[in-house]
């Protein structure tokens, strides 16, 4: 995608959502933290009604050593590998607390060193807490930049990467809640909504489909599920 394009690109999403946010739950930076690394392979929905009652009780670390692996687990039980999770917040709340005075590090190399963090968690906690201008490359961020041409790759650390350099002001803080939205509720993947797409005449990919109720271009199809399957990052 040009230059222009992709200012443009921006520019209609921005417009049509000024203050994007995460739709994940959370009160404070160490909430945001907790939520995150739960939702791993769920859903914000999913994770939101878990988290609801938890974040009552639980504020910060040490409320969460204090509530304990079992009582995290009754909180969470619902959410998809529920037992790993305990595990991995309850460490990261340990370490919070032993090496951080109980607060979340801002920075990726500390976020990353902690049980259940990984690159795509980091840049999300670095960007809506502190932020940054970090790319948090999920399921939905590879399919629409690489269906557009925005930012091809074949891996979220090649995705992330063409992003990094493609994105420019003012929307470098903004744009993966932007890319986030526009994958759930319109470039969805099974059926890109192209039909009513804002950014249609911008975007590069030949399969798109635009008229309601048809169905996708086989080859296109094929191609966008094939790189669906490319290895997620780590949460
Ligand atoms: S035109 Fe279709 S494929 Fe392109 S961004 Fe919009 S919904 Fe996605």
């Amino acid at each position: 995608m040009k230059k222009a394009d992709i200012f443009e690109f921006f520019r209609r999403l921005a417009e049509a959502n000024p203050a994007p946010e995460t739709e994940l739950e959370y009160g404070n930076v160490y909430q945001l933290l907790v939520a995150v690394t739960l939702s791993a392979q769920a859903t914000d929905v999913g994770v939101n009604k878990a988290t609801r009652r938890l974040f009552q009780i639980v504020k910060t670390p040490q409320d969460m050593l204090d509530l304990g692996e079992e009582g995290l687990k009754e909180h969470i039980k619902t959410i998809g590998l529920f037992n790993s999770k305990a595990k991995n917040v309850m460490a990261m709340a340990e370490i919070l607390v032993r090496e951080h005075g109980g607060e979340v590090p801002a920075d990726r190399d500390a976020l990353t060193a902690l049980p259940g963090v990984g690159r795509k968690t980091a840049n999300v906690v670095m960007n809506c807490a502190f932020g940054a201008e970090t790319f948090a490359v999920d399921t939905h961020i590879f399919r629409v930049g690489n269906r557009t041409g925005l930012a091809r790759g074949k891996t979220p650390l090649a995705v992330e990467k063409a992003l990094d350099k493609n994105v420019p002001q003012p929307f470098r803080v903004g744009a993966h809640h932007w890319l986030i939205l526009h994958g759930r509720y319109v470039c969805k993947a099974r059926t890109p909504e192209c039909w009513h797409c804002g950014v249609v005449d911008l975007c590069a990919f030949k399969g798109k489909v635009l008229v309601k109720g048809a169905k996708p271009a086989a080859a296109a199809r094929g191609k966008a599920a094939g790189r669906n399957k490319a290895k997620e990052s780590k949460a």
